[in-house]
Parts: structure tokens; sequence; C-alpha cells
């Protein structure tokens, strides 16, 4: 990809375009930054170039944020982010080819993890990519989108973009959110209209996110089983995280007395220390439930689809946006389809009529087996070990951010995933973000300054070494938009850890073998963030305290063992490579 504005790679068999006698002409990049600020867009992510490097000028002037990125990955991540915590499609704005193809990755990863977002991409002219005769930065992108995203349009008229704009949003919020691709090809960011033509195509959506009502069997069919059982569990994902009803839902659990588990990025909607909360009795729920209520969570590979050692004879409530996902892997009881606020309004109204029959010694027995795991989780926080392993160090990173709960975490690794979700509680709803449904590496900076520039909270991302790689150059980003973000980076040297041992035929690092002593500070003092190197769970806790108290860029190098960590974390079974030996 290149960005530069330089004349002798543009295609020259064009003419010359008459420029627009602005204020009464305008461009098609006008109408497209006019039309996303009509549906109320009011932020950007993206990285420039031909052709859309004068849009974003072009948007900025019409009062925009631009968030201008290192990488499209990047921008494609945060917009996806800033979509999941504001209910409103984050918008990514990539160049043609490469970058249009460095963002697909955020809008297919939005798609599978139902993040609405839309990426607006500027792509070649039509005529030599249908002939497929190369030009530059030449590739069908349109047909490449589609069947990776949700939705994809191209739009080839400046008179049609508010319509387009309209459509991929539609596509983006309603039913299951995810990824939608809109198309520009550049003769139609430069074509020239009267303004009066835009501002006559120009349109307020009436009801954008139209409520989808389930029906009133499906409530009373659900209430009916979830009352009759006797070891019920509420489980809780990031679609219920996403809806913004926190109230409802707790009026949900509290009414109903039942226990519940989150899921990952649902930690914090209900408190992770709340006395229904089964979030440390995983297996229990699996194996005992008799009713489990599904309530905007896939029954997915991250539960097993439901088999394994699920309960058998235990049956299923879902509240579920999209008809689709109800039975894909096991027969569901009780589907309820409909928006969650719908859902839950209904079942709230509706409950006072049915009365629980939930075993009265359920929820204590899961209070119990609670607190032997909080015992046995604080016995691993204990040890303050140093040179330090996750543990200790998540010990301070625990103080830190259970003290300051208005923090948004990001987090991403492998034994720096697992073992962070398990010792951070989290208290406040959208405050636990990470690799997700897709389990991907590489959403760190991205996701942390999706998260800071939508909310203007500060954020703190706890990134394995090798998870940091993948987006550490946007760190700049952080550092260039002044963002209240403090990285910490858990250097094992390596992947899983860094003692992987070379094969005899090689001298070449072994596969997971990174550097130990990486010293990731130095990259920050380069982009003058505020920098530490750390040891000692003591100076952890002090730098972190301090990191964050100023509300200023900052890296946090937490030097660990090498031997700190171990394959796959908790998903071991998924690699059958660590049971058997490695040959060559
Ligand atoms: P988790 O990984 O936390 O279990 P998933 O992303 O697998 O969460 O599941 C979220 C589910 O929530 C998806 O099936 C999605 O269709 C659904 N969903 C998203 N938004 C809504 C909504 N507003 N109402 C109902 N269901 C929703
Ligand atoms: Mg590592």
């Amino acid at each position: 990809m290149d960005t530069t504005n330089n004349a002798k790679q543009q295609p020259c068999d064009c003419q010359p375009k008459p420029a627009p006698e602005y204020p009464n002409q305008v461009t098609g990049m006008r109408v497209l930054a006019r039309a996303l600020k009509e549906i109320g867009i009011d932020t950007m992510y993206g990285l420039v170039g031909i052709p859309v490097t004068e849009f974003a000028y072009i948007a900025q002037g019409e009062g925009m944020k631009f968030v201008s990125f290192r990488h499209e990955q990047q921008a494609g991540m945060a917009a996806a982010t800033h979509g999941y915590l504001t209910h409103t499609p984050g918008v990514l704005l990539t160049v043609s080819s490469l970058g249009f193809l460095n963002g697909l990755t955020a809008t297919i990863n939005a798609t599978v993890n139902c993040y609405p977002m839309i990426q607006i991409s500027g792509s070649s002219e039509r005529e030599p990519i249908d002939l497929d005769q190369g030009t530059y930065e030449g590739l069908d992108q349109l047909n490449v989108a589609k069947g990776l995203v949700k939705a994809a349009y191209r739009v080839n008229r400046p008179e049609d973009i508010p319509i387009a704009v309209a459509r991929a949003y539609r596509a983006a919020m309603d039913g299951r959110p995810g990824g939608v691709y809109l198309d520009v090809p550049t003769p139609c960011l430069g074509a020239v209209i009267d303004a009066d033509v835009m501002e006559k195509a120009l349109f307020k959506m009436v009801d954008p996110i139209p409520a989808m009502i389930p029906s009133p069997e499906s409530v009373d069919r659900a209430l009916a089983l979830l009352a009759s059982a006797k070891k019920p569990c509420i489980l809780l994902g990031k679609g219920a995280a996403y809806a913004q009803i926190d109230d409802k839902i707790k009026q949900l659990v509290e009414k109903t007395g039942i226990p519940f588990y989150p899921m990952s990025m649902a930690k914090g909607l209900m408190p992770d220390n709340h006395p229904q909360s089964a979030i440390s009795c995983r297996s229990e729920i699996i194996e005992q439930a008799d009713v489990v209520m599904l309530v905007g969570a896939r029954l997915n590979w991250l539960l097993s689809r439901g088999h394994g050692k699920w309960n058998p004879n235990g049956k299923f409530i879902q509240l579920e946006i999209d008809p689709m996902e109800i039975d894909c892997n096991r027969p569901i009881a009780a589907p309820v389809v409909g928006d969650l606020e719908s859902s839950i309004d209904a079942i709230l109204a509706k409950l006072p009529n049915y009365k629980m029959q939930m075993d009265p010694t359920w929820l204590p027995t899961l209070q119990e087996i609670t607190k032997k795991k909080n015992a046995g989780l604080a016995a691993k926080l204990a040890p303050q070990t140093v040179p330090m392993d996750h543990w200790s160090a998540l010990s301070a990173c625990k103080k830190v951010i259970e003290a300051n709960p208005d923090i948004i975490l990001v987090n991403e690794g492998a034994n720096t995933l697992d073992d962070t979700r398990d010792a951070i509680d989290m208290s406040l709803p959208r405050h636990r973000i990470d690799c997700a449904t897709w389990a991907i590496m590489g959403m760190g900076m991205g996701s942390a300054i999706g998260a800071a520039v939508s909310t203007g909270s500060r954020v703190v991302a706890i990134e394995g070494d090798s998870a940091f790689g993948f987006s550490g150059m946007d760190f700049s980003t952080i550092c260039r938009f002044k963002l209240p973000v403090t990285v910490v980076i858990f250097n094992n040297g390596g992947i899983y850890n860094g003692i992987g041992k070379p094969l005899d035929n090689t001298t070449d690092p072994a596969p997971t073998t990174l550097d130990i002593n990486a010293r990731y500070d130095k990259l920050g003092d380069a982009f003058g963030a505020k920098t530490y190197y750390v040891t000692t769970p003591a100076q952890l806790e002090q730098a972190l305290t301090e990191a964050v108290a100023s509300r200023e860029p900052a890296l946090i190098d937490v030097q660990l063992a090498n031997d700190a960590g171990k394959e796959s974390g908790h998903i071991g079974y998924l690699n059958p490579a660590a049971l058997v030996d490695i040959t060559v």
C-alpha cells in the first residue's frame, strides 16, 4: 500500500476532474461526510492515502473526529470496540487493496463477535478491475469482502451515498450486529454534484434500530421452564452487555434469585463478587444445572457447544436476537427470539405469575464452592515471587484495577489472558474487552484506543509480550492522541513462555521464543510516553498506580521469569502437538 500522494503512481488514463464550485457544488466525499454525520457518526478510525486522504480532511472539516492509525487492522479493532461500547456502528476508513485487506480482518472479527461496525474503503475505478487488467492498488474488494462480513455494498453515484450509508448502518445494527463493508470507488468519491441534489438526498432514518418483540407464547414457555428448574443458572454473554440494559438484567437476576455465570466480556455486568455470582463454578454449572437461560450468549465452542460434560438432561432457554442461532448446537427447549430489552421487559412483566421452584440448597452450595475457589485464587496470588510469574504480577494489577473500577480493562495473550480473567474482578458492565469469540491475538492497541476515544475512560491493556507485538506500533497512536491508556506488557520472553528449545538441527530460536531481555519500555520512550521497567510486584503496583492516576499514555514493561506460563492456557486440549514429541 502506498500512502503518498505521488502523481507518478496514479493511473494517467483518466481526465482531470473539474474542481467543484463549493458551496454550490460538492464532491462525493462531501456527501459521504454529511451522510455519516446525518446518521450520528461523529468518529472515524483509519489510515489515509489514495483515494481517501481528502475525504478524511473533509470529514474533519465537518466536525468529525478522525483517529489516524499506523495499521488499518488496529483502526478496525478500535472501530469495532467503539461499536460494542456505544451501541452505534464504529467506522473504519481504509485505502484500496492492502489497506482494505488489513482492515477487513478487523471487520470480519467484528462480524464473528457481533460488534457493529462499518468499513468504508476507497477502491479503484471499475473498468480495469472488471476486465482484470491490473491498476493502481487494484483489487475486486467488494467480492473479496462478500461472504466474510455481515453485508457488503458498493455505491457508485454521490446522490446514492445517503441511502448506501443508511443501508450500512441498518445492516451493522439490526438483528445480530456485525461488520459491514461499504465500497466507494474513486470516481464516486471525486464526482461532482450540485449541493442542492445532496441536500435533497440526505435524510434522517426513522426508527433506525427497531425493537424486535418476542412472541408472548415464547415468553410463557421460557418462564414456565425456568420456574420448574431445581438447579437453574442464568448465563450472561457479551450480547447482554452490548444491549446496555444493565438495570433490567440486574432485576432479572435478583428477582428470580437464580445464580448467574458471566462469559468473559460479560464480567462486571453483574459484579463478580455478587452473592448470586457463580463465576467460580463453571464446571458445577455445566455438569449439574438442569435449566440454563442463555442471555445474549451463544452455546458455541467456548461452552463446548453444550456437549462434553454438560448435563445431558439439562434444558436451555435462549434469549437471542438471531433466530438462526437457535438449535445450532443443542436443541433449545425454550427459545425467546427478540431484542434483549424487549425480551427481558416481557419476562419481567410476567415474572410475578410464576413461582420459582429452585432447590434451596443450590445457591448456598455454589456459594460454598465460590468461597473455596476464592481461597485457592488468593493462595495463587499471595506469593510475591521474584522474578515474577503471571500470578505475582497480577496480584499487583488486581489491587490497582479493582480500586479503580472505572478503568476499562483490555486483555490479550495466552496465560496473560486466562490468568487476568480469573484474577481480576470486574464490577461495572462493559469494562472488559478481550480476544472474545474468535480468540485472536492482535486486538490490544486498537481496542484500547477505541475504548478510550469512545468513552473518555481510562484504559489499562494487559498484554502478553507476543500479543503486544501484533499491534505495538499503534502505541504511538495512543501517544499522538494523548489518550489515558496504560499498556502493561507481561514479558516472559515468548509465546506461552520463553523456554522453548530449538531442535537439534537448527541454531535458530525456537518458534515460540521471543526476547526475555527486550525492553519494551524503550518503545514508549520513542513516542514520549511515561515508561516504567519493573521487576517486582511492589514496583508494578507503584508504577501502575502512578500511570493510571496521570491519565497520560504510559507503558510498563513487566519483567517475568522466562519459565512463567504454559502452553495454551486453559485450552491445551486444542493443541494435540503439546502432547506428543515434536520431531522433524
Ligand atoms: P459470549 O461470547 O459472551 O457468549 P456471544 O458473542 O457468543 O457472547 O453471543 C452474543 C449473542 O448475543 C449473539 O448470539 C448475538 O446474536 C446476541 N445479541 C447481540 N445483541 C443482541 C440484542 N440486542 N438482543 C438479543 N440478542 C443479542
Ligand atoms: Mg509471552
